[in-house]
């Protein structure tokens, strides 16, 4: 395996707590070659829109392995995320995210708290395809793939087995959002039956947040859709100790990033009192992904033992250690002296050497027949009078192939049978039906209904087709159809 990596100091605090970690794993004897790339308010100054230049981007590529310093993100608009292209550019679908109590050293309110979160990476809610579609309404497509959950649930399954965990949770909100949510449920339980050495359960995302925030302890591994995942990693850092301290890797099928979970911190860049800890766990895993797990454990020994030695940067320092905080410097050196100490009072962390970085295999799906029965046509109207439009459209549908089943706004039922107490925006769903319920709608029809609508002086925004799947409804029905 090869020990060159690329190296980005970032912005902020970045520099600081890059860093003290490489000089914490050049101590620990990581032998790590680094290609240092340049990334985030610099690049984005000189014109980079991406945040970084050509040739670092190659250098990414080519190593494979990145170790990333926290970025600032520059305010207002013409700016890409540099962290959202490297995970989608490099296809790093999985996010991990441990989280542990480090009590009584760190204080939580939760001193038996372990878990990992695994969160979903390229997909939901952050493909980041967003439309205004009339004076009134916004959207975001929510995309979720079967061969992306799969790949997750899959990674969460084999990454469980192989840190020797017990139990996986899902999370999804899949009583709501039945077709993309209801997917990603489904295809855990699928995988779920592959794995009868692991629990699984699923918890609607709600309140399984509500249920982590009380009662961390009762979860091992979870695994989630990405935006749900976003958020909840944050709140279990959060209660776990401190954002400060947990580190994340972004796994791909050839590639990787590893980083901490906080920001740039600007208001504390160039002061030597940022924590380093957050990058420094970001590192052990990636030390683990390099199969240098003796190092990556001595490192993180160490670490437990600094943090039981009361020496705490400010973040974290709560005045019970007997002692004042420590710089960012200070607290390298004394991980560095402690390197091959071990903590007495917390567990003491041992990696095994035989473990083989995690791949997943998709399991072959037959294609199914895919027959389409309507169309959703959106339109922007701005008379609020639903029983005028349904009217309206009632007779522009008169002979064709398909007929007006309802109107929808903002997915309530207004047409036919309406509720008057229901508020209306200029954002227009009308379903149509073919007629025969058996057809397989060619396109013309579905042309030929638009132009009706055209004809009929309506203003189409968008369209979705419907479709049957081996005679299964693939789109939800309105709420009140
Ligand atoms: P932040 O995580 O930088 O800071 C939040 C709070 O935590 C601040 O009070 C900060 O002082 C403190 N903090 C964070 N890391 C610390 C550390 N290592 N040691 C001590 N204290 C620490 O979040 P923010 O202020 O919302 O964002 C600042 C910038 O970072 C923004 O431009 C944001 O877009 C960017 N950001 C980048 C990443 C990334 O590169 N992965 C992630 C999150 C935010």
């Amino acid at each position: 395996m090869s020990n060159r990596i690329s190296v980005a100091y970032g912005d902020g605090i970045g520099p600081e707590i890059m860093q003290a970690c490489l000089a914490i794993f050049e101590a620990a004897g990581a032998g790590l070659e680094i290609d240092p790339i340049v990334i985030g308010e610099k690049m984005y100054a000189s014109g980079h829109s991406g945040g970084i230049s050509d040739d670092d981007w190659n250098t990414l590529v080519r190593n494979k392995v990145f170790f990333k310093a926290p970025i600032t993100t520059p305010q207002g608009g013409g700016f890409k995320s540099l962290n959202v292209t490297v995970r989608k550019t490099l296809g790093l679908y999985a996010n991990v995210r441990p989280v542990r109590a480090l009590h009584p050293f760190v204080h939580t309110r939760h001193p038996d708290m372990d878990l990992v979160i695994i969160r979903e990476n390229e997909e939901d809610l952050y493909a980041g395809i967003e439309h205004r579609q009339t004076n009134e309404v916004y959207q975001c497509l929510k995309l979720m793939s079967r061969p992306g959950s799969e790949k997750i649930i899959r990674f969460a399954f084999e990454y469980a087995r192989s840190a020797g965990r017990k139990k996986i949770t899902c999370m999804s909100k899949d009583n709501i959002m039945k077709l993309t949510d209801g997917l990603f449920h489904k295809v855990f339980d699928e995988v779920a039956q592959e794995y009868p050495d692991i629990e699984a359960d699923h918890w609607i995302i709600d309140i399984g947040t509500a249920k982590l925030a009380d009662t961390p302890e009762v979860f091992d591994v979870i695994v989630l859709p990405n935006l749900y995942g976003d958020i909840l990693s944050d709140v279990a850092g959060q209660i776990g100790g401190s954002v400060g301290l947990a580190g994340s890797a972004n796994i791909g099928e050839a590639c990787a990033m590893f980083e901490a979970i906080h920001g740039s911190a600007p208001p504390l860049a160039g002061k030597n009192v940022a924590n380093p800890s957050g990058l420094l766990m970001g590192g052990v895993q990636m030390l683990n992904y390099l199969g240098k797990n003796e190092v990556a454990e001595r490192v993180e020994n160490a670490w437990l033992k600094t943090l039981e030695d009361g020496i705490h940067t400010a973040d974290f320092h709560d005045g019970t250690q007997n002692r004042p905080s420590v710089s960012t410097t200070e607290f390298r050196d004394a991980v560095i002296e402690r390197l091959g100490q071990k903590p007495s009072q917390l567990p003491v962390v041992s990696y095994p050497r035989d473990a083989k970085r995690i791949e997943v295999a998709l399991k072959p799906q037959p294609t199914p027949k895919r027959e389409c029965e309507g169309i959703d046509i959106f339109l922007f109207e701005d008379n609020r009078d639903p029983q005028a439009l349904g009217e309206r459209l009632e007779q522009a549908a008169e002979g064709s192939a398909l007929e007006l089943i309802m109107v929808t706004n903002r997915g309530v039922k207004v047409f036919p049978h309406g509720n008057p107490l229901t508020f209306c925006t200029d954002h227009w769903r009308c379903r149509f039906l073919a007629r025969d319920s058996k057809a397989d709608l060619p396109p013309a029809e579905l042309l030929a209904m638009q132009q009706r609508l055209l004809d009929a002086g309506l203003d189409i925004i968008k369209t979705e087709n419907l479709y049957r799947f081996d005679g299964q409804r693939g789109y939800s029905l309105g709420q009140g159809q």
